[in-house]
């Protein structure tokens, strides 16, 4: 009985890092990559890969075009399942 306790144990922690691993994960992807100036642009208004206009993308502080990142994440390690 207590082994069983142990295990549940064993299997709620493990839920909980991996839930923690991959909000982290989450939480790299979503942060901005620039600071916007204090009068509201933005240091790099072109993604830094190809020049291309960054759009939407410059609300969230990216400074990749769609694209490029996109390119950038498959080189990489796979972070989130999709
Ligand atoms: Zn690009």
């Amino acid at each position: 009985m207590a082994q069983e306790a142990d295990n549940l144990d064993r299997a709620a922690d493990l839920t909980r890092a991996l839930a923690e691993a991959q909000i982290a994960a989450v939480r790299r992807q979503v942060k901005p990559e620039q600071v916007q100036n204090p009068d509201g642009t933005w240091p790099i208004v072109a993604c830094i890969e190809c020049d291309a206009d960054l759009g939407q993308r410059l609300a969230l502080g990216k400074i990749r075009c769609v694209t490029c990142q996109d390119l950038r994440e498959r080189g990489g390690v796979r972070q989130w399942p999709r």
